[in-house]
């Protein structure tokens, strides 16, 4: 259909022959094959990767232009809801529910989104702030997987921005690689993996999540901040989503299907197809690394690099392995120390496995002993 690039058994066809299915193969594929910021079959600008000028972190400048939103009243509809009796969470911001339901309101965004927020789409994508909910993101998943504008147009309408600013060439490189290259990709894997897909679950946890995943009352100031937002807003952005409830749920052991039904539950652009592969394979590496070369996992030096939570926070980065600590280096540790044997062989885990090795045995059993304490006492985090 024309609400995608590519049709649903194409990635798999693509990767046949090939050993490891690695998305930058097939995003330089779909810019070749459909003409996306090329220039006679070479990459514009010369790359075909602007990543790394794409990681900066964001200290309150420059200020994000509001997107116009719309605001829909559903009052009565929520009235009636809460009347039947059925048991909700988060917030319904009934009174001014600030998603497109039509085509011309979803123009609106990407048009504004292109004016005011693309210029410093790339560098920030990655940033994280308590200041800033959604920073330079577009918002526009909901309206693409609502089907209610294309990818092409959308990609389209940004690439024409390239005209008018022909320095901007690293954001709209980073902007068009998220719906062409990874938007494509993971719709690919989703019908080239299931039913099988939904059952992975690579380390075999099983813990429960915790109560708090539904309130957001939790000390740890990286989670409450986002899962906070979440309920209220049903959006976080991408590394909000990976890099902070994702890192989470796989250091913490949590079951990976759970953590499936909270994404599907919790996100207004939640559909299986897309939340999926992006929740089991690529944020809990359920899935054995089908999806992802590497877990997406930090410490809380990461997070403390590309976000302003730490400042706010009861956990201390300075302490180590107690209980005014921060969990995610314990964590972290024990993850890698407890799973090694599934990434001995990895290359890109031999930087983390060196600096694990480099721990005493004495820091070992210390981060081992606490990291019980901690999946035990989950709940009073
Ligand atoms: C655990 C987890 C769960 C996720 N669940 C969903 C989901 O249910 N629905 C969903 O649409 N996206 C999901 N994503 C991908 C991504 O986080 C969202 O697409 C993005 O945050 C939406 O916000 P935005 O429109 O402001 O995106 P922007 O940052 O502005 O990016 C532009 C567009 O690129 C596309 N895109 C970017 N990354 C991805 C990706 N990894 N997979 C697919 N499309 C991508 C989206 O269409 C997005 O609108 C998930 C990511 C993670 C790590
Ligand atoms: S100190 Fe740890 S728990 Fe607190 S915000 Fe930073 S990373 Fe999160």
């Amino acid at each position: 259909s024309e609400h995608f690039y590519e049709e649903r058994g194409a990635l798999a066809f693509f990767m046949e022959e090939k050993k490891s299915w690695k998305m930058e193969n097939w995003y330089r594929h779909l810019r070749l094959k459909h003409d996306v910021l090329m220039s006679e079959s070479k990459p514009v600008g010369g790359a075909w990767n602007f990543d790394k000028e794409n990681r900066k972190n964001w200290r309150g400048e420059p200020t994000p232009n509001s997107l116009r939103r719309p605001k829909h009243d559903h009052t009565k509809l929520w009235g009636e809801i809460v009347e039947s009796g059925i048991t909700t969470f988060g917030n319904p911001t009934s009174e001014a529910f600030q998603w497109p339901l039509s085509r011309e309101e979803s123009l609106v965004m990407l048009k504004d989104f292109c004016s005011a927020n693309i210029r410093f789409f790339g560098d920030y994508q990655d940033a994280m702030s308590v200041k800033h909910q959604t920073l330079f993101h577009s918002l526009l998943s909901f309206s693409l997987n609502l089907k209610m504008i294309s990818p092409q147009e959308v990609i389209n309408t940004v690439v024409q921005e390239l005209v008018e600013d022909r320095e901007n060439i690293a954001s709209i490189e980073g902007f068009v690689r998220q719906v062409l290259g990874w938007r494509e990709y993971i719709r690919g894997i989703y019908w080239a993996k299931m039913p099988d897909y939904l059952k992975s679950n690579h380390f075999l946890f099983g813990r429960e999540l915790p109560g708090w995943f539904w309130t957001g009352d939790v000390g740890m100031n990286c989670l409450s901040t986002t899962i906070k937002q979440s309920l209220n807003t049903a959006y976080a952005h991408h590394i909000q989503r990976l890099m902070i409830v994702g890192n989470f749920s796989l250091l913490a052991g949590l079951n990976p299907h759970d953590v499936h039904h909270w994404y599907l539950g919790i996100y207004i652009d939640a559909l299986e197809w897309v939340e999926a592969p992006n929740t089991i394979g690529m944020s809990q590496y359920a899935d054995g690394g089908v999806l992802a070369t590497k877990p997406y996992v930090s410490s809380s030096a990461y997070i403390n690099r590309m976000s302003d939570y730490c400042k706010g926070c009861q956990y201390s980065r300075k302490e180590k392995h107690n209980t005014k600590s921060c969990p995610f280096d314990t964590l972290y540790w024990d993850f890698l120390s407890s799973q090694r044997r599934f990434f001995d062989k990895n290359p890109r885990m031999a930087m983390m496995l060196k600096n694990l090795d480099r721990k005493s045995d004495e820091e070992k059993s210390l981060i081992a002993n606490h990291a019980k304490v901690l999946r035990e006492g989950i709940e009073e985090l």
